[in-house]
């Protein structure tokens, strides 16, 4: 029994690469020691893979950024201001990556987006009509030089041609046609030099594949492979993950490849379709140990369903990258009766050996990983389960209906045309930063620290009515992060010290972990938005993460549904809303930042599988209010043109998203489709220090009032300001109302 992964993470034990590649950006070392420190690292992982006992190690699954980026660079997909700049490859490849400033010139980073279900972001590679597709370059024939030199073989890994067209820009004026012929040509190139460098197995990863696909997608994918599946000597993984290939899956098991690489985490259908026939000829590398989460495989289960499949020649491997979990909990301080539930990517590796020598007969892994899963959960709440189970329709809807809570509103708060507002937090500065960490670290005591946030919030607040903003926030001083500090005032929530997983380029991020049934233990917010709201006759928005956002940005529990947590959750949040109701808290803001994420990537599950309980789970939060309680969601993306009528259907009274970037293209929508809740279209981008003019954000209301009703209108930045410096965000902020002054002026 073979056993393999399907890629690393590549950032480090303790984050390594980050430190090392930023200490590269400010100049501290030269790209040659930045070289030389991955080439050690990639030794080092390559190592620890083999000491594992996993038998085949892939290759160029390491980057520095992105492997995506990587690819688009090996192909010479390089957009032409990047191209012609007198800058080396490694410059040129952060240039697309982060853009660049400085004396050989000044350009933007290219977009960055979601990888698919996933919190990894991949930069998004461009077409354009002066591209000349060529393999200019050598990444991937190097590191498989460079394991070989270790003595370790590996199978070097490449994002396939049918994933990176789908992901890629076209240019208007490029030929779809050429393109594809270019690229195939590339493809076999590649395949070719590999091939005669004398490598036995070369991995293309397609996890386009898991999408709903068109007949004419389908074809370009077997027009693509039936050219790129010539060689004799070479063997051709076909590698998916993310979901099952229903729609592809009788395509690729004619195609001549000599393994597939298929999900059975994710992927619902999976054994459905293998148990359909999978030929005998290829072999099936089966992803039975998750990729994306990091709990212990469940030995048992996964026998089972090797059993059930039972392939004439069998892979085992991981249901994706280990990209998307931590490094390792060896380096956890959890205790051992918790720490033994966790796998991290090492750990997976492990499994991966024991899963293999279980079915070569193994009975005492079997048993220990038995005895392991028969032990009760901890944190079990019956009460709260209790809860659940009692819900019935009556508490998922608010009363009354939104028209008459909109007059009640307008008559009770009076606000004037045009309210402006701001998404929630305000720069978080070293020395808000120092000072939360000091109280973390007992250096100061709760009597100072609570007078620094106080003062912090007096300041801003302050601030916030000598520019006229009509809804004040306290500024969101005391959170470190929006699911974090929710998560540290629930019960049944785990943090890890160390459990990063890389977000994009040096970028990490550190989920919590859900371990148990979720209660509110205590109250989270009320403290500091009573205090600000107690200091101003102006009104004061209390300030709440959403339950899917908790639930998304968190590693979820697989012993039940996501829904059931996530209804944990809301009834947690419900509980915190209404007390500050009671403490006289008047408008509300329920962020959903990342309710669009986790959108399943087939269209036909949208609903079933996802929305049909994310959306009541939000109205759930804020569905006992008085109708004079205002409640406001945010969302990070404007990109829900597609499921309009779920965002309306969250019944919250104002919305507030993202719309700067996107050339307020939504507006058309929702007036289209007669979207009922108020909106604050962002009018400025948060994500760069620019500062917009007062003339550009009047031209922005406009542009917006040319296609809302008047009376529905917010103003507000497209996010929340934490990561701006204060000069910036004071001169933007104060534009913004100068414009909204002007604007009202004219009405
Ligand atoms: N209220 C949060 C803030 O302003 C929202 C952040 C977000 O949408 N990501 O920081
Ligand atoms: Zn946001």
């Amino acid at each position: 029994m073979k056993t393999t992964i399907i890629g690393f993470p590549r950032i480090g034990e303790q984050r390594e690469l980050k430190f090392a590649t930023e200490k590269y950006f400010r100049n501290e070392w030269t790209a040659a020691e930045l070289e030389d420190f991955a080439k050690e690292l990639r030794k080092k992982h390559w190592q620890l893979v083999k000491a594992s006992g996993v038998e085949e190690i892939p290759s160029n699954d390491f980057s520095f950024y992105d492997t995506t980026l990587d690819t688009a660079c090996l192909l010479n997909i390089i957009p032409q201001e990047v191209a012609e700049l007198n800058l080396t490859e490694r410059e040129k490849y952060f240039a697309l990556a982060r853009g660049y400033q400085g004396e050989k010139g000044d350009i933007k980073a290219r977009p960055m987006k979601k990888w698919f279900n996933t919190n990894y972001h991949y930069i998004v590679p461009k077409f354009e009509q002066t591209t000349k597709i060529s393999v200019t370059g050598t990444k991937i024939f190097d590191e498989y030089y460079e394991a070989k030199a270790l003595g370790i073989e590996t199978r070097p890994v490449i994002l396939g041609p049918f994933t990176l067209i789908q992901l890629s820009e076209f240019e208007t004026g490029t030929d779809r046609g050429t393109i594809i012929s270019d690229l195939t040509n590339a493809y076999q190139e590649i395949i070719q030099r590999l091939e005669s460098l004398g490598v036995k197995w070369v991995q293309l990863d397609e996890p386009g594949l898991v999408k709903d696909l068109t007949p004419e997608e389908l074809a370009e994918f077997k027009t693509l492979y039936q050219a790129l599946l010539v060689n004799k000597e070479i063997k051709v993984l076909l590698q998916t993950y993310f979901g099952d290939i229903r729609d592809a899956y009788e395509t690729v098991i004619d195609l001549p490849f000599a393994g597939i690489g298929l999900d059975f985490v994710e992927g619902r259908k999976t054994l459905e379709l293998v148990k359909q026939g999978f030929p005998a000829e290829k072999e099936l590398f089966a992803g039975v140990v998750n990729g994306k989460n990091i709990w212990r495989n469940h030995y048992q289960a996964t026998i089972d369903l090797l059993q059930e499949i039972n392939p004439a020649k069998l892979v085992l491997t991981t249901s994706c990258s280990l990209l998307h979990v931590p490094f390792t909990t060896a380096n956890e301080i959890f205790a051992p009766e918790i720490n033994q539930h966790f796998a991290f990517a090492k750990e997976k590796l492990a499994e991966l050996v024991d899963l293999a020598s279980i079915l070569a007969g193994d009975e005492a892994q079997l048993a220990a990983n038995q005895a392991l899963f028969a032990q009760p959960r901890f944190n079990e709440n019956q009460a709260i389960q209790a809860k659940v189970a009692a819900l019935t329709a009556k508490d998922y809807l608010r009363e009354p209906v939104f028209e008459e809570r909109e007059s009640l509103q307008r008559a009770a708060f009076q606000f004037p045309l045009l309210p402006t507002t701001t998404i929630g937090s305000f720069p978080q500065t070293r020395e808000v930063k120092q000072t939360r960490a000091k109280y973390k670290r007992h250096e100061i005591s709760e009597a100072q620290y609570d007078a620094f946030i106080a003062q912090q919030i007096d300041d801003w607040l302050k601030w916030q009515t000598e520019i006229g903003l009509d809804v004040l926030v306290h500024g969101e001083f005391e959170r470190n992060d929006m699911v974090e500090y929710f998560g540290q005032n629930l019960s049944g929530y785990l943090f890890s010290k160390n459990g990063w997983v890389q977000s994009y380029g040096t970028r990490c991020v550190k989920p919590p972990i859900i371990w148990g049934d979720i209660a509110r233990e205590q109250a989270i917010t009320v403290k500091w938005s009573t205090y600000a709201q107690q200091q101003t006759k102006k009104i004061v928005k209390g300030m709440l993460t959403g339950p899917v956002t908790i639930l998304n940005w968190s590693f979820p529990r697989e012993d039940i549904s996501l829904k059931a947590s996530t209804l944990q959750i809301a009834l947690a949040i419900q509980e915190e809303v209404l007390d500050l109701e009671k403490n006289g808290i008047r408008v509300i803001q329920i962020d959903e930042a990342a309710l669009r994420e986790k959108l399943p990537l087939r269209k036909s599950d949208w609903y079933t599988e996802y929305l049909d309980w994310a959306i009541p789970a939000f109205r759930l939060v804020h569905s006992k209010v008085q109708p004079t309680t205002q409640i406001h969601t945010h969302m990070c993306y404007s990109e829900f043109t597609d499921i309009i009528p779920a965002i309306d259907q969250m019944d919250a009274d104002v919305i507030s998203f993202e719309a700067s970037r996107s050339n307020l293209a939504i507006l058309d929508e929702l007036k289209r489709q007669h979207f009922k809740t108020a909106v604050g279209p962002g009018v400025y981008d948060i994500h760069s220090p620019r500062i917009p003019a007062v003339a550009e954000i009047k031209q922005t209301i406009e542009k917006i009032l040319a296609k809302v009703p008047l009376e529905k209108v917010w103003i507000n930045p497209d996010c929340g300001l934490k990561t701006r410096g204060i000069p910036e965000t004071t001169k933007s902020l104060s534009h913004m109302t100068e414009a909204v002054k002007q604007v009202r002026k004219e009405l």
